[in-house]
């Protein structure tokens, strides 16, 4: 049976989410909720794909401690920003939709200078900016591999990369999650043996990896996987959704952090969802590359382009970012999200629970391991005030199931401390202690 765990959620405020529903059905029916009447978005399982109508019955509103979603840097309710300014002004001079495609009427001078902006920040020669992170996985993979080509996975991609893959047409295998190693033995079979039955050699070999994985936490062992990529004349695709704004001493992300020199990383992807609080992803590569994917990508052809406001916040995150806007409040936003992260993640590992992950990553999923503490878990959270995505089967092995925290510059040494005390009770109530620390 399909374990889906509810995140019912209207965004309300600075680190607070409104969370709708008793969340009393966190094993809902197949097909459905028992109605539909209620103003709230239909809620799905992170990753599962299903959907389910919010139950009207009961349904109460309380105000959480968000520490769920991937507002790294704060930006999405950041109010004190000068950015928001920018943004509020851009509500009243721009169109909030263009109504049209990339390739028809959907460029604006804005969304060049989002590409600008992208292309020079992650040290590319050209960008292109999609509607959707999702979209960017899902129809730039296609544009750039294709039957004769192979896909080189990390077992662990997520689900955009695998549609994208698997809409290519390219030959797919995976790899072991962060091995590269075992990526080493694939590619070297792929040269020995080349293609199935013809025996010719691969067109070409994409390899595609996360600059952070979403559900473990980790970052990626870029360096390993680059230079083997290197040695094989593989090319490189690396996800940056959650490194992006989130990793290394100035945000540049995975390549950053790991001391990869963006040159050898053939396409680097990324997000505006997370660290930008906006909407949409990119693509970034050389510019013949670029060009091609504005001719050839279904998300440049087929997709009402982003809206020009969130283009808009897109570039004054990025300018506040990298201090453009006068201030310093970008470089103490990372410093925050960065002595957040080590500091939440240091206090659950003392708490004696089992934390996924690396430090520096703001993403920190807790082990319950027994998908029976899933509901539990979150139904005490909620208790408490505190708003946690929670994961289970088929997100991950059903013996595998976590809870997992989300953490953002913009909760303060209070917020954090009020959520460990509280989820210090939750740890002794459902028995989530594996071992006692030696510290503290
Ligand atoms: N890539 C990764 C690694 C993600 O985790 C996500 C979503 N969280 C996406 C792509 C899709 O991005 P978006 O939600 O901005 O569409």
């Amino acid at each position: 049976a399909t374990i889906s765990v509810l995140e019912r959620v209207s965004h309300d405020g600075n680190k607070t989410m409104t969370v709708l529903g008793p969340l009393s059905n966190l094993v809902p029916p197949r097909g459905g909720g028992r109605g539909n009447d209620v103003d709230v978005d239909a809620c799905a399982s992170y990753r599962s794909g299903e959907h389910y109508d919010e139950t009207p019955e009961g349904a109460a509103v309380r105000r959480c401690l968000n520490l769920g979603s991937y507002n790294y840097l704060g930006f999405a309710d950041d109010w004190d920003v000068t950015c928001k300014r920018d943004v509020l002004g851009s509500l009243a001079a721009l169109p909030s939709s263009v109504g049209s495609s990339r390739l028809e009427y959907g460029t604006t001078v804005l969304h060049r200078e989002v590409e600008r902006i992208v292309a020079s920040f992650v040290g590319k020669e050209d960008a292109m900016a999609l509607n959707m992170g999702f979209n960017t996985n899902a129809t730039v993979i296609p544009a750039l591999a294709s039957t004769g080509d192979l896909i080189v996975s990390d077992e662990l991609n997520h689900t955009s990369i695998v549609n994208g893959a698997r809409a290519s047409g390219a030959a797919i295998r995976t790899f072991r999650h962060n091995d590269a190693a075992d990526l080493e033995m694939i590619l070297r079979e792929a040269i020995v043996y080349g293609q199935p039955r013809t025996r010719r050699s691969w067109n070409r070999i994409l390899v595609v990896v996360e600059g952070v994985y979403s559900m473990e936490g980790e970052y990626c062992n870029l360096r390993d996987v680059v230079s083997v990529c290197k040695r094989y004349g593989a090319y490189v695709y690396l996800d940056e959704a959650h490194s992006i704004g989130a990793m290394g001493p100035t945000g540049r992300g995975c390549c950053e952090y790991t001391g990869v020199d963006p040159a050898d990383v053939d396409v680097l992807m990324g997000t505006f969802t997370k660290s930008f609080g906006g909407m949409g992803g990119y693509v970034a590569a050389d510019k013949s590359v670029i060009d091609e994917l504005r001719r050839d990508c279904a998300g440049s052809a087929y997709h009402n382009s982003l809206s020009p406001v969130v283009c808009q916040q897109i570039i004054s995150s990025f300018q506040v970012i990298m201090g453009k806007d006068g201030t310093d409040i970008g470089r103490r936003k990372l410093n925050a999200l960065r002595d957040n992260s080590n500091y939440f993640r240091m206090r659950l590992t003392d708490m004696g629970l089992h934390v996924l992950g690396n430090y520096d990553s703001p993403i920190m999923p807790v082990m319950l391991y027994n998908p029976t503490k899933i509901a539990a878990f979150s139904r005490e959270c909620l208790k408490r005030g505190l708003a946690v995505v929670v994961v289970g089967f088929p997100a991950v092995p059903i013996l595998m199931s976590r809870a997992r925290f989300c953490i953002s510059a913009g909760h303060t040494r209070v917020d954090l401390d009020r959520a460990l005390r509280e989820l210090d009770e939750v740890a002794d109530l459902l028995k989530l202690r594996y071992a006692r620390s030696t510290f503290g």
